[in-house]
């Protein structure tokens, strides 16, 4: 199921992760060289991101909404 990007948060170790329409968190990550995602990591960039659709495995699987 595909689900807007509604904000975005900090992990605990910095990692960036999209919170989702559907109240679901999903993590997009920068890690170079394997995951290359240079726009996360400027307010820019993730702005001009948000109502991006991504794939919300979470829907997929049923699973409860995340808390933050
Ligand atoms: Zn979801």
């Amino acid at each position: 199921m595909r689900q807007a990007i509604v904000g975005y948060h900090t992990d605990d170790e910095g990692h960036w992760v999209a919170k989702l329409a559907c109240g679901h968190n999903q993590h997009v990550r920068h890690q170079p060289p394997w995951i290359e995602r240079p726009w996360v990591v400027t307010e820019a960039g993730r702005r001009s991101r948000l109502g991006l659709e991504l794939e919300c495995v979470k829907c997929a699987r049923g699973e409860p909404r995340d808390h933050c």
